[in-house]
């Protein structure tokens, strides 16, 4: 049986190029970064190689890349470190409502810590509105952390005129934007953005899972989480995975290298996609079409079908797909950001996302399409009866 993988939001296959020079490092280069033998300084070269190679995508300096363990654990030092850092200025931070766990549970933490969060409400398409932010933001609020991409629709944050804003309403306001599934699939600018801090995750840019990264503006007020050996400038200590870090530092350079051409062309199959999802009965695609949504996230509602049941009936043919939010977590709830975008009660847990890669052929979407053709009607049959 072909495996078709679409379930590329949760996690990616490694690129080949990647996994090779891991090996070579775990295996030959394996020095500590820290040792002052040639097996050391062997290290520190890979690491100020990834630096390059990412800051360079981003156009930042290499001095503003932190590497952290995870998207989680980079938010987390966004989140938390901000909030110690600046509670003298103030107590208040705003997000959004269909923000990762990595940040709602990390404001739930920080809530119980005595600070005070605001949740932007969504509109139909999962997009924050600018003037509920600018309503917002007070002469205390520390920090606005706000999405890139939206890891279950797919929906796209106006983060270029949200830093704008958030900058002429309060300077002193930090932003951070959670880029983990927009790094790859948008160009993003943090100067010309006015965004403070951004977190990046490598196993959803076909590097490994366990490391991930955080753009830090220049001397921004954020305390380190750990606390350790002084590795990183004392910000992030521990020893650093130093085959992670370069895997990271290549995927980087490699998901950008083509980047125009790869985009479109997802682009084209996520428009074909959709139209011939839109052909099957009682099925809904959510979230914006075309270039106003992510190139790579397709999140579908389908009528009177329980996602379990069709994502295992999908599984037997070969195709793996996730149900409304899989990656947020394995114990079955219904989907905060499906409920915050008033999709109906009875679809939320008729929901699937499709996720694609610069892997995804328009072969496997057709097969995919016609797995549906055949599969919806029996399954209806089944649980209407
Ligand atoms: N933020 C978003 C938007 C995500 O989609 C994810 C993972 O799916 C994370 C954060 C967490 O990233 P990681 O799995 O690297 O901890």
């Amino acid at each position: 049986m072909n495996e078709i993988y679409l379930d590329n939001s949760a996690t990616t296959r490694a690129f080949p190029e990647v996994a090779e020079l891991m090996s070579k490092i775990l295996v030959s280069d394996y020095g500590n970064p820290s040792s002052m033998h040639f097996k050391g300084v062997e290290a520190e070269h890979y690491i100020k190689e990834a630096k390059a190679r990412i800051a360079k995508t981003l156009k930042v300096e290499e001095k503003e890349i932190l590497f952290t363990s995870c998207g989680t654990e980079s938010d987390n030092i966004a989140l938390i470190g901000t909030a110690l850092a600046n509670h003298r200025a103030g107590k208040h931070i705003i997000t959004t409502c269909i923000e990762h766990p990595a940040i709602l549970e990390t404001c739930a933490f920080l809530e119980e810590q005595g600070y005070e969060i605001t949740y932007l409400p969504v509109d139909a398409a999962g997009q924050a509105s600018l003037s509920a932010l600018e309503d917002a933001i007070r002469p205390d609020t520390i920090l606005v952390s706000m999405m890139h991409t939206n890891n279950e629709i797919g929906a796209l944050q106006p983060i270029e005129e949200a830093g704008a804003l958030i900058k002429r309403k309060n300077p002193n306001t930090l932003f951070h934007v959670d880029a983990v599934q927009g790094y790859g699939k948008a160009r993003i600018y943090p100067k010309k953005m006015n965004i403070d801090m951004l977190s990046v995750s490598g196993h959803k840019i076909h590097a490994t899972k366990g490391i991930g990264f955080l753009y830090m503006k220049d001397k921004i007020k954020v305390r380190p989480i750990l606390f350790g050996g002084g590795q990183q400038k004392g910000m992030r200590p521990g020893t650093e995975n130093v085959a992670a870090i370069a895997g990271l530092g290549l995927a980087a350079q490699m998901v950008y290298a083509n980047f125009d051409e790869d985009i479109e062309r997802m682009y084209a199959l996520r428009d074909e996609f959709v139209a011939k999802l839109r052909e099957l009965p009682e099925v809904t695609v959510n979230g914006k079409d075309g270039r106003e949504s992510a190139p790579h996230v397709v999140s579908a509602s389908i009528a009177g079908i329980r996602a379990e049941v069709l994502l295992h009936a999908l599984e037997d043919k070969g195709i793996c797909v996730s149900s409304g939010s899989a990656c947020a977590s394995n114990h079955p709830q219904l989907s905060g950001t499906l409920q915050a975008i008033g999709v109906k009660r009875e679809l939320l847990d008729s929901t699937i996302r499709f996720s694609f890669s610069v892997f995804t052929t328009k072969e496997e979407l057709d097969v995919t399409i016609q797995a549906l053709e055949e599969l919806l009607p029996q399954l209806r049959r089944f649980t209407r009866r």
